[in-house]
């Protein structure tokens, strides 16, 4: 793009009030540059996480500055959900809306989304497929609303919300370890989405034919060795083989989790140790493979698990 064309731009979102002038900056020789920043402290959107156990809603302003957080037990029927997430979203902005205008809704889905009609392809731990989500709760809300998969809203974020060194990585790796793994792959400053939006699902990549069974429905995937439940599961000896999808969801929704066993490792429980140890391992198994095949400048890891990093 010229240098012309991006003042033009620069010029329409300072009239629209999107972003301001701040201070000049200093340089050597030649014109000095004019800091530009985002208008975010009255600029409101609700995001939405969605995850087999729990969904967590929150209130943030356009910097990520949490100003609401809502947790509960997810539902997995998709009007019913789509009820009780839009009264939900109502009620928090009733009370806390006041602190500036709600512009969207983000949705987070453990799953495969088609990026352009937001419908959610394929959810095999919420047992969606080929649903529709964001038009009925666009809406029930009157807010446009965007709808991606999870990993790929964490890489996302990473590029728009980072600061500093970390803000200069062009092609990084973002891995959140929950109750799945989600992946989201970025090469030159772009987040890599696939011919049919399922590029970088290393969750799923096999690491043994003959492995734990994955929600998805295969066995030995990445995620089966390494998800919360499969470290839990390590501990507490479930099979999760055999573990229907029920008493998985009542496994998943225990008050015990990864931060306990963590906190029980560092008491000096061995089981708990080895059961952390053996998720590393196969972290490690992953992660070799990825950067084999992505070769990214940083890997990002995110979840309960890194609160073990140094055991
Ligand atoms: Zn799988």
């Amino acid at each position: 793009m010229t240098r012309g064309a991006v003042s033009v731009l620069v010029q329409e979102l300072i009239a629209q009030g999107l972003i301001y002038e701040g201070a000049t900056g200093e340089v050597a020789r030649g014109r000095k540059p004019t800091f530009l920043h985002i208008r975010t402290h009255d600029r409101l959107a609700i995001a939405v996480d969605v995850r087999f156990s729990k969904t967590f809603l929150m209130l943030s302003d356009f910097s990520g500055r949490q100003l609401a957080l809502e947790t509960y037990d997810t539902i997995f029927n998709v009007p019913q959900f789509v009820k009780d997430l839009a009264a939900r979203i109502r009620r928090i902005l009733k009370t806390r809306g006041i602190e500036g205008d709600c512009e969207g809704v983000g949705v987070a889905v453990p799953g495969m989304v088609d990026h352009r009609t937001g419908r959610i392809l394929n959810a095999p731990t919420l047992g969606w497929r080929d649903v529709d989500v964001r038009d009925p709760l666009a809406a029930a809300t009157g807010l446009p609303v965007q709808v991606e998969n999870s990993g790929r809203a964490c890489s996302l974020a990473h590029m728009w919300l980072e600061r500093g060194e970390a803000a200069s990585t062009q092609s990084f790796v973002y891995i959140s370890v929950s109750d799945g793994v989600g992946v989201g792959v970025v090469v030159n400053g772009e987040l890599v989405r696939g011919h049919d939006h399922i590029a970088g699902e290393f969750g799923h990549m096999p690491l043994s034919l003959d492995g734990p069974r994955c929600m998805c429905g295969m066995t030995g995937c990445w995620e089966a060795y390494v998800s919360n439940l499969a470290t839990l599961s390590r501990y507490f000896g479930w099979n999760l083989s055999k573990l229907s999808p029920k008493s998985l969801r009542d496994a998943e929704r225990k008050t015990f989790s990864v931060p306990d066993l963590v906190a029980r490792a560092r008491g000096g429980d061995a089981k708990a140790n080895t059961a952390i140890q053996s998720t590393a391992r196969f972290l490690g198994l992953g992660l070799a493979t990825i950067v084999n095949v992505v070769n990214p400048d940083c890997i990002y890891l995110a979840g309960e698990i890194t609160s073990a990093w140094d055991l």
